[in-house]
């Protein structure tokens, strides 16, 4: 490897070093499992979290939630491409939804799905699975349209695009 693809490799196990300190905090504090994420930006951390379900009794406070947020609110901006976002282990697909919704630049992980099923029984496969089938196939949450408002949601929906594409909302 040239000395500058060394130097990257150090620098991301550093970074995944970190995500996993963090995890360690989380679950010995009792805060939350076993996850620790962190956002880089120009090779600095804006953020960094680990997970804090208990804590904060919020299912949706995944280590890589709570370090997008405060990225976000770091920065001043939703708008996070570019930053990297650095995991313990490959994310769930909330967390894979939410960097995507902040337009995270790439995700650097060292644990795979399959070793967070093995050695933790916490699993992902089931909810990926699932999300790769078509909506109504769907098993692992019950979704069900109300037919009869669909004319309003869609008003609604309506009324933003046009405003969207006047560019008077953001
Ligand atoms: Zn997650």
């Amino acid at each position: 490897m040239a000395d500058a693809d060394e130097a990257q490799a150090a620098f991301h196990a550093r970074q995944i070093r970190r995500t996993i300190a963090l995890a360690y905090q989380g679950f010995r504090s009792g805060k939350g499992r076993p996850f620790g994420a962190l956002v880089v930006r120009d090779g600095e951390v804006v953020a960094e979290a680990h997970n804090e379900v208990l804590a904060l009794c919020d299912p949706t406070a995944h280590s890589e939630v709570l370090a997008i947020r405060r990225a976000a609110s770091a920065l001043g901006t939703r708008d996070l491409s570019d930053c990297d976002l650095y995991v313990i282990g490959l994310p769930c697909p909330m967390c894979y939804s939410a960097a995507t919704w902040a337009r995270i630049r790439k995700v650097y992980y060292a644990s795979t799905p399959a070793d967070l099923a093995e050695l933790t029984g916490i699993d992902d496969a089931r909810l990926y699975a699932d999300l790769a089938s078509a909506a109504p196939a769907r098993t692992q949450l019950p979704t069900e349209q109300v037919e009869a408002t669909l004319a309003e949601a869609n008003a609604c929906y309506r009324e933003w695009g046009e405003l969207k594409r006047q560019n008077k909302v953001l």
